[in-house]
């Protein structure tokens, strides 16, 4: 086996978390080197995650639109045919740019990329079974970061296989559209590859444990507005139910499900089984065993305010650690972590990191929703303003959704910000940057927003909250 030389920070895994921490450490004039075995750099996200969902999404969108959404506005179109096999193509395009442009920045930045698994030797030491049957080498750093993500939760009793029983992986490659699709778990995953197969002429069930769709952090408002809108384009929703077992033997997927207080028990048939339940931290193979690191009850490796395992010089980042599972959140993280190794401080603000679900209408949200402030016992005040109101949404008749801001009512400091609407997934910036700097309503009611814009809604929300009246004049 070879050895490379030593680096002062060696990286496993090449997910978000990874590759912008090499790009950062390089770009520090640290000596860096990423280990990543999947064959592409960009991780999960890249390519099998964010981008090419997003595709996904936006194509089977406008697909959907043009169908539905073209009399009204004075467009007659003919014949429109969906070529599934060019809008995955398209999917492909995107992503392997991308993938591409990290290899460019790893190069320029001195970043040394070195492709297979790693796992630990010693506390100092990294074994890597290198890809394409090259042999083992071995990396020594002063400092090591575990960047190496998450992986989908299995269903007990479902094998998956990536085609009739399938992860979001499969989700985004199947090759014809399903004629019924079952989805367990109406979390983001769940609700966005529904919305794409269910555009593309699937009849979709999402099957969900809780009484409200969208996962953790949704408010419950804008989950039950979500609920109404996707089941006008045809969803259907079993909330409060629970699948008891599942059975992929035969012709499709049958999955029998009851209420999850318990109740009569109703078997749904489907041709696809798409298991949306969560993601796990991922930390097979990882040798952890070998340094004596342990994981929680959730898998998740235990670290403190610096990212530091107990062995101060190893470090975790991302999915595979605490916090919300996002590309994002592993970006600032990656940020942080590296200030941390050269500069012995770092900061990520939890509190403002935002959430978007990119269905149509798009769902955004920042800092706390209305269940966790009254749980909290934290006295609020709330105000909302419907996209029926507002101009631009009006021109573009695309009024369907509403913003809700909630400040404190002593202060008027803004606590959270709740959006389903067109384009919410850009108009929460604005929400992240008045919560990063301690806003009040007023302060974004006082500002003054282009109209006509869907982000004067945004104002509107702020002018309703605001207890200071700012437009008696
Ligand atoms: P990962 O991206 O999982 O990267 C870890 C990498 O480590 C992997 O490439 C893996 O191959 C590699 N690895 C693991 N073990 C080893 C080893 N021993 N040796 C070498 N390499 C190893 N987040 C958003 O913010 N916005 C979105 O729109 C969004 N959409 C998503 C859609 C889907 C379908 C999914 C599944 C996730 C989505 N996410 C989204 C979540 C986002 O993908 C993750 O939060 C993000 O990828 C986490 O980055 P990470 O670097 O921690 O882990
Ligand atoms: P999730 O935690 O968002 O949702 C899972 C849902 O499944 C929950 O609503 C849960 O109540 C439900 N559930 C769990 N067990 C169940 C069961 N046995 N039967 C029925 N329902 C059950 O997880 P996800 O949707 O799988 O997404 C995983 C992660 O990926 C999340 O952290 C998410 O943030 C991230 N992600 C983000 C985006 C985005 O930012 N747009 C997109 C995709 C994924």
């Amino acid at each position: 086996a070879s050895e490379t030389e030593e680096k002062d920070l060696v990286i496993i895994g090449g997910g978000v978390a990874g590759y912008v921490a090499a790009i950062k450490a390089g770009q520090s004039g640290l000596k860096v080197a990423c280990i990543e075995k999947r064959g592409a750099l960009g991780g999960t996200c890249l390519n099998v995650g964010c981008i090419p969902s997003k595709s996904l999404l936006n194509n089977s969108h406008l697909y959907h639109q043009i169908l539905h959404d073209t009399k009204n506005r004075g467009i007659e179109v003919g014949e429109v045919k969906l070529n599934l096999a060019a809008m995955m193509k398209a999917k492909e395009t995107s992503v392997s740019g991308l993938t591409k442009g990290i290899e460019f920045l790893f190069k320029k930045n001195n970043v040394e990329y070195i492709k297979g698994a790693g796992a630990f030797k010693d506390e100092h030491t990294v074994a890597v079974n290198l890809a394409e049957g090259g042999g083992e080498t071995t990396v020594r750093g002063k400092n090591i970061l575990i960047a190496t993500g998450s992986e989908a939760t299995p269903f007990p009793g479902l094998t998956i296989d990536e085609k009739k029983v399938i992860t979001s992986t499969g989700a985004i490659a199947l090759q014809e559209v399903p004629k019924k699709m079952t989805v367990i778990g109406g979390g983001i995953i769940g609700l966005e590859m529904a919305s794409v197969w269910s555009r593309l002429g699937s009849e979709v069930t999402v099957v969900e444990y809780l009484g409200q769709i969208g996962g953790p952090g949704m408010d419950k408002d804008v989950a039950k507005q979500a609920q109404k809108l996707l089941q006008k384009q045809g969803l259907k929703f079993k909330l409060n139910t629970k699948v008891v077992s599942g059975d992929a033997d035969g012709e499709g997927v049958k999955v029998t499900v009851e209420a999850a207080k318990g109740g009569k028990e109703e078997t749904l048939d489907a041709d696809v089984c798409l298991v949306a339940i969560g993601r796990r931290p991922y930390t097979n193979g990882l040798g952890l065993e070998n340094i004596g690191l342990e994981v929680d009850e959730r898998g998740r490796l235990i670290i403190d305010q610096e990212y530091r395992t107990k062995i101060p010089h190893i470090r975790a980042i991302g999915d595979v650690t605490f916090g919300p599972m996002l590309a994002h959140k592993a970006e600032e993280e990656s940020v942080a972590v590296v200030e941390y190794i050269t500069k012995g401080y770092g900061h990520v603000n939890y509190g403002a990191i935002p959430s978007v679900m990119y269905t149509h209408p798009e769902v955004a949200w920042v800092g706390q929703n209305e269940q966790e402030l009254t749980a909290a016992n934290v006295k609020y005040n709330v105000g909302q303003f419907p996209f029926s109101a507002n101009s631009r949404a009006k021109t573009n008749l695309d009024t369907e959704g509403f913003v809700k801001m909630i400040s404190d009512v002593e202060t008027d400091r803004i606590l959270g910000i709740h959006i389903i609407g067109p384009n919410a997934g850009e108009m929460i910036a604005e929400g992240v940057l008045a919560l990063e700097y301690g806003a009040s309503s007023e302060d974004v009611a006082r500002t003054s927003h282009a109209h006509p814009t869907l982000s004067e809604a945004f104002k509107e929300a702020a002018m309703a909250t605001s207890s200071s009246q700012v437009f008696e004049f």
